[in-house]
């Protein structure tokens, strides 16, 4: 097999917030497969709800519904307070939850010419050719071109969406907290911006929660901080803690857009997925692990400050998404000085270190996490001067 770059480490096993290689080295995971294990690894909830639904009915057509699918769109409408005509469609991927999510916009038309798409400089929403024609990095997009039309990238301030907004625009789609892009939250009252001026023009306003939801940001999703309600959310990563899961949440009127057959897969919400994710939101409801994320994250942030590094410039994001701001561009040297000293962080880009733990994380995980990063920052300080 051919590799590119430094050799992957090869993981064997895992148990609540730590993974060991094959090699038996053990390794506090900071970024819980990117903001995917809601629970860690193994948790008993996860690995009961796998092997039960698994012995009784792991997957059927769209030809019949089943009760985990079932209870999973009550509980996830519930969650994100879409209210009684709220709807909820599962597939597998992030990614294709947002291929839903584009399609919703273009439904967005009744008669009207609404051509346009508008999404954030910087956004990621996925790399299938729908959700890459509304990623707004060009690195990733270019040799792929040409994407889906009418999608235009705007910069992340209420004056430039003033500023584009009209009647032709389908839906405005942005994530609440850009994860991929260094962990960078919208500008003060944007979201309230966003959702007026999307209202007053009859387009969709539509959330990517895939890296912010399932309780990450300290609310079950970032949009609630700002107490708007959008037309649509999508969801994946952590909802289903380790399991393939994707899906389309929809809100009052536009969960009257689709129309029968319009959208479908096949193992979307299938009882394997389903079960499985109905297990990991209510492990996380019964154990608050949303106010979890809520009271770790500014512990964990406070930690970091007080390490007093030089090449930390400071800390950002909420909840356990958290983003980790350089003085210099040395993320890489630093996600490989703190995997030797056995702790994994991410490089959101050269600049930014970023967190996602488990949700599960207490006094123990943080202390750990504490004492390997400071020598990780210390290991990077040291061989630069
Ligand atoms: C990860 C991510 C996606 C893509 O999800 P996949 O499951 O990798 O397809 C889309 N949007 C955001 C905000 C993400 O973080």
């Amino acid at each position: 097999m051919r590799s590119i770059g430094m050799p992957l480490r090869k993981l064997d096993r895992g148990e609540g917030a730590y993974v060991w290689d094959d090699e038996g080295t053990e390794y506090l995971d900071f970024l819980a497969g990117i903001a995917v294990n809601s629970l860690g690894h193994a948790h008993p909830v996860f690995v009961e709800a796998v092997s039960r639904q698994a012995a009784t009915l792991a997957h059927v057509s769209n030809y019949f519904t089943t009760e985990p699918a079932l209870e999973l769109a009550e509980r996830i409408v519930r969650l994100a307070g879409a209210g009684e005509n709220g709807r909820a469609w599962f597939g597998n991927s992030g990614a294709e939850a947002n291929e839903a999510a584009f399609k919703l916009a273009r439904l967005n038309n009744s008669g009207e010419a609404r051509t346009r798409v508008l999404a954030l400089v910087d956004a990621f929403h996925g790399r299938t050719m729908g959700s890459l024609a509304l990623t707004g990095k060009p690195h990733m997009r270019e040799a792929f071109e040409p994407l889906a039309g009418g999608v235009e990238h705007i910069p992340a301030t209420i004056e430039a969406l003033e500023a584009s907004i009209d009647d032709a625009v389908a839906a405005l789609i942005l994530e609440p907290i850009q994860g991929e892009a260094g962990v960078v939250e919208l500008p003060a009252g944007y979201l309230e911006a966003a959702r007026d001026l999307t209202r007053r023009h009859g387009a969709l306003l539509i959330v990517d929660e895939i890296q912010t939801g399932a309780g990450r940001t300290g609310e079950w999703f970032g949009f609630q901080h700002a107490g708007i309600t959008p037309d649509a959310i999508t969801v994946a990563k952590g909802i289903g803690g380790g399991i393939p899961i994707g899906g389309l949440v929809t809100f009052g009127a536009a969960s009257d857009l689709y129309s029968k057959g319009q959208h479908g897969s096949t193992f979307g919400g299938n009882p394997l997925a389903t079960a499985v994710a109905n297990a990991v939101l209510g492990e996380i409801e019964r154990a608050d692990l949303v106010g979890n994320a809520a009271r770790r994250g500014p512990q964990v942030r406070e930690r970091i400050e007080a390490i007093g590094s030089p090449l930390v410039a400071g800390t950002r994001g909420r909840g356990l998404l958290i983003g980790v701001a350089l003085t210099e561009p040395v993320a890489g040297k630093i996600v490989d000085a703190a995997l030797a000293r056995g702790l994994i962080v991410n490089a959101a880009n050269d600049v930014t270190i970023r967190l996602a733990p488990p949700l599960i994380i207490g006094d123990a995980e943080i202390d750990a996490f504490t004492d390997r990063f400071a020598a990780a920052l210390a290991d990077v300080a040291h061989a630069a001067s």
